[in-house]
């Protein structure tokens, strides 16, 4: 299987090449060449996520030095459960916050990193990841990457910008991960390691690479617990669930479109947005059309031009192909407050406002609607306390992976939003240090 540019489509490089780059020269995403033809027969005998993960993702990794290595990798990246869990009226919650901050973006940066780690296995110089985080993905990549050989990885995150629980997921780090505060807000973050990137001092001195939701090493984990999931649904149901998933950046969701691509038992998807409209409104008017981005109670679907848009539309050319292959609902902050608020008596569940998203999708399908839904929970509640507890009355229980992640404590640099400041820092050499 050979990976090709979205923008390029005759540059076409192999699996641990597209792991590595991130982003293909011309500015494009890699996206697979053809999605191989896997029905359930082809599952038979593959009953846990891990192996059910080897089989699906075996022909995407063929040809690769890495292919040798995929079951070694997909039994690193699992190690928690994901249970497909029933609540009632048809419905299933698919629990992706099982992992060691409690969102599904544990799954895609453990499968980036053991195949990182396997990639560098003695080079001469460590592989350094860069992160800009605006708090979860950066705990995800940390905790995904910590005391694994022959790679560093550095996360910036703006000091004070972050919630207290999500700093203490960022800085508990140490070894081979380094946590930066900057003193400004996410841009000066991303901006700083853009700079990095083209930096003639940095590009000597470092093996530079990054860990962000674009990379395809990301995207082709997740469609695993879509295909783990679907299958039993299958095997014990023998129809096609259809499913909802919160959406931001859209990898999650494409992710998804990936597995049904596969051949996977896997029937409608609608991707739930926040207040932020670039999704739906393409879906309406057939035009795509950036906006600026919304705050809302979905902090991590706040996305106003989600970049794995690129990919959608290379799949689905025009907006007619694209309407065929998903919808989308536009959730509002009011209503995820209420399905938050109903979520114990309702579906005797504690929702967190990215997961709510889902839940109000699913109330507002006609109510003589006879299929089953897989409803996605993205995150455990308990990483969105100040948003949940006031609505469900009680406290929220830290699940124990995320309560140990939160527990380490190790002093985090703060330094000003300054390439030179960086450098200081992560070059070895004395700098002030804050907590
Ligand atoms: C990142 C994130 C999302 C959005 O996922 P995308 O792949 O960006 O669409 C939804 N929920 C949670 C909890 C997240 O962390």
């Amino acid at each position: 299987m050979e990976y090709l540019s979205t923008r390029t489509p005759n540059h076409r490089v192999s699996l641990s090449v597209a792991l590595q780059k991130g982003l293909a020269p011309d500015g494009g995403l890699y996206v697979p060449e053809r999605f191989p033809d896997l029905g359930p027969e082809a599952f038979e005998g593959y009953t846990t996520i891990e192996g059910v993960a080897e089989r699906l993702l075996r022909p995407f990794a063929e040809g690769d030095v890495l292919a040798d290595a995929l079951p070694s990798i997909c039994r690193a990246t699992y190690g928690f459960p994901v249970p497909l869990r029933a609540v009632g009226r048809g419905t299933h919650v698919l629990e992706l916050f099982h992992g060691p901050t409690a969102a599904f973006k544990d799954v895609g940066a453990r499968f980036l990193a053991d195949s990182l780690a396997q990639l560098n296995e003695g080079a001469d110089q460590p592989l350094t990841i860069l992160v800009a985080t605006s708090g979860d993905t950066g705990a995800a990549v940390a905790a995904a990457f910590w005391k694994k050989s022959n790679v560093e990885v550095v996360v910036l995150y703006p000091k004070g910008k972050v919630s207290d629980r999500q700093e203490k997921q960022l800085t508990g780090w140490s070894d081979n991960v380094q946590t930066v505060a900057v003193r400004g807000v996410f841009d000066d973050c991303q901006a700083l390691v853009k700079q990095a990137f083209q930096d003639a001092t940095w590009q000597e001195h470092r093996r530079l690479s990054s860990a962000n939701s674009i990379n395809i090493g990301r995207l082709l984990p997740q469609m695993t617990y879509y295909a783990h999931a679907s299958l039993q649904h299958w095997r014990t149901h023998g129809t096609r669930p259809n499913v909802i998933v919160p959406s931001g950046n859209l990898g999650n969701g494409l992710a998804c479109l990936y597995a049904r691509a596969c051949g996977l038992p896997i029937g409608e998807v609608v991707l739930a947005t926040n207040e932020n409209r670039p999704v739906t409104h393409f879906l309406a008017t057939g035009d795509y059309e950036a906006f600026e981005t919304e705050e809302t109670l979905a902090t991590a679907m706040d996305v106003g031009d989600p970049s794995n848009m690129e990919r959608l539309r290379y799949h689905y050319p025009s907006a007619e192909a694209l309407r065929d292959a998903i919808a989308a609902e536009r959730v509002a902050d009011a209503q995820i407050e209420e399905q938050i608020r109903r979520g114990p008596d309702a579906w005797d569940t504690v929702w967190d406002p990215h997961t709510a998203t889902a839940v109000e999708a699913r109330e507002r399908l006609d109510p003589d609607d006879a299929h089953d839904w897989i409803l996605v929970a993205t995150a455990h509640p308990a990483k969105f306390p100040e948003v949940v507890e006031p609505l469900v009355g009680h406290v929220v229980d830290v699940p124990e992976p995320l309560a140990d992640v939160m527990a380490r404590s190790h002093p985090v640099p703060e330094i000003e939003p300054t390439l030179d400041a960086l450098w200081t820092v992560v070059g070895g050499a004395e700098a002030p240090t804050t907590s």
